[in-house]
C-alpha cells in the first residue's frame, strides 16, 4: 500500500499479504501442469491443488472432499443458490421455495431473484432495526415446501453478524427437505467459520477478503447437499464445477485462510482501533451516528456511520483527495452508489442513508492509520457544509 494512502476499505478488499505473494510466487517458479494431467508438472499440481484444498477444509472446518474451488464469492454464492434447486428440478419436485434474509449481498440476493425467474418462488425474510434476522419470522416460513435457506455469517456493510447456528437448528428441525447455505465470505478475516458455520450446509468464502489473491475462492457443499453443476465441461471438482482449476489462486486462498487464522488473537486490537476511530469520528462530528445500534454483534473491523446532511459520493470523491480509501458500501459494477436495501431493511430513514459511510479495518490497519482518518473526515465533512 502506498504510504500517502490511508486504506480502510479492506471489506471492499484487502492489500494482498505478503506472504500469499511468496507462497504463490514459489509455485509459479517452476513447472505447473494441468492438475488431470499425468506427468510429473501435472501431478505436482494436482498435489498442491489437493493440499490447498486439505488447508481450506481445515479452516473451514469440513472434510476435504466438501471444497469446491470456484472463481470468487460470487460464483460460490451463485452455485450453493441455484445449484440444490436445479438439483431439486431435476429430481422431479415441482415446487421449491427459496429464503434468504433482507440484507444478503447482492451475489446472494440476485441469485435468488434468477432462481425465481426460472420459476422457483423466493422469499426474503426481515431483520430488525440493527439488521438481525428475525428467527420468529424465519420460524413461521419454514415448512417441507422449503429447498434452500440463505443467511449470511456477517453483513458486508454494517459488519453484523447473523445467528447462523440456530438458523441451520430452526431449517434442519422444521424444512426436511431444505439446506442452508451462509455466505462467510466478509466473516472470515475475523470469525472461526468452523464454529459460526456448524450446521450450516454451504458456506461460501473469498480469496480478496483474507489477504488472498481476487478471483479466487471456494464453496464447502456438505455431502448430503444434492447440488446440480451450473458450469459444465469435463468434470472437475467432483463433477461440482467443470474447468481447469486455478491451482496458483487455490494455493493463494489456502495461504491466505493460514495467515488470517493466525492472527486471529490481534481482532481484540482492531476492535480498539474501530472504536477509537468511532469516538474520535463522533465526537468530531455531532451530525453522525452509528448505524448498528450499541450490544449488537458485530465484526470487529467495520464501522457503519450515517452522517446527516451529507452526500457520500461527494464526501468519498473529497476523502479520496485526501488519500483515505472508505466506500459508502453498496455499489454496483459501475462503482455508482445505490440506495443501499441492506440500510432500507433496517429502515435507516432514505434521507440519513444518503451520508452512509463505511470504514473497515483489517489486521494490518495502524495507529497512524486512526489519526489521519480522524484529522481528514472532520474537515472534509466541514469542507462540504461551507460549500453547501
Ligand atoms: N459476499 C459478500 C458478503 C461480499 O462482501 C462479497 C464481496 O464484496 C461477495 C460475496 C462477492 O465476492 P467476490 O468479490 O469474490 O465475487
Amino acid at each position: 500500500m502506498s504510504e500517502s494512502l490511508t486504506y480502510l476499505d479492506y471489506a471492499a478488499t484487502a492489500p494482498l499479504r505478503p506472504e500469499v505473494a511468496e507462497a504463490m510466487a514459489a509455485v509459479l517458479a517452476e513447472p505447473l501442469g494441468n492438475p488431470t494431467g499425468s506427468h510429473p508438472a501435472a501431478q505436482r499440481a494436482r498435489r498442491l491443488l489437493e493440499e490447498a484444498r486439505d488447508d481450506v477444509a481445515d479452516a473451514l472446518g469440513r472434510p476435504p472432499a466438501d471444497i469446491v474451488f470456484t472463481s470468487g464469492g460470487t460464483e460460490s454464492a451463485n452455485l450453493a443458490v441455484l445449484g440444490p434447486l436445479e438439483a431439486a428440478r431435476l429430481a422431479g419436485r415441482e415446487e421449491t421455495v427459496v429464503l434468504s434474509s433482507a440484507v444478503e449481498h447482492p451475489a446472494v440476493r440476485e441469485a435468488c431473484r434468477a432462481a425465481a425467474a426460472f420459476g422457483a418462488d423466493a422469499r426474503e425474510l426481515p431483520v430488525d432495526h440493527a439488521g438481525v434476522l428475525d428467527l420468529d419470522a424465519l420460524v413461521r416460513a419454514l415448512s417441507s415446501r422449503i429447498t434452500l435457506v440463505a443467511v449470511m455469517t456477517a453483513n458486508n456493510e454494517t459488519g453484523v453478524l447473523q445467528p447462523v447456528r440456530e438458523v441451520a437448528e430452526a431449517v434442519h428441525q422444521r424444512a426436511p427437505h431444505a439446506v442452508v447455505f451462509t455466505d462467510a465470505v466478509q466473516a472470515a478475516p475475523f470469525v472461526d467459520l468452523r464454529d459460526a458455520c456448524a450446521g450450516a450446509d454451504l458456506v461460501s468464502v473469498s480469496a480478496h477478503k483474507v489477504g488472498g489473491p481476487v478471483g479466487t475462492g471456494a464453496l464447502a457443499v456438505g455431502s448430503a447437499v444434492h447440488l446440480a453443476a451450473r458450469q459444465h465441461g469435463g468434470g472437475q471438482e467432483r463433477e461440482r464445477r467443470s474447468g481447469t482449476q486455478d491451482v496458483v489462486g487455490a494455493v493463494g486462498l489456502a495461504a491466505a485462510l493460514a495467515a488470517t487464522a493466525a492472527e486471529r488473537d490481534g481482532a481484540t486490537a482492531v476492535a480498539e482501533r474501530r472504536d477509537r476511530l468511532a469516538a474520535g469520528l463522533l465526537d468530531a462530528l455531532p451530525e453522525a451516528q452509528r448505524t448498528v445500534p450499541a450490544g449488537v454483534d458485530v465484526l470487529p473491523g467495520h464501522l457503519h456511520l450515517c452522517i446527516a446532511g451529507v452526500e457520500r459520493e461527494e464526501l468519498l470523491v473529497s476523502l479520496g483527495a485526501h488519500g483515505l480509501c472508505v466506500s459508502g458500501g453498496s455499489s454496483c459494477a459501475s462503482g455508482a452508489l445505490e440506495p443501499s436495501p441492506v440500510l432500507a431493511a433496517m429502515g435507516v430513514p432514505a434521507d440519513l442513508a444518503g451520508g452512509a459511510i463505511r470504514f473497515s479495518l483489517g489486521a494490518r490497519t495502524s495507529d497512524e492509520d486512526i489519526e489521519r482518518a480522524l484529522h481528514i473526515v472532520p474537515d472534509a465533512v466541514a469542507a462540504l457544509r461551507v460549500r453547501a
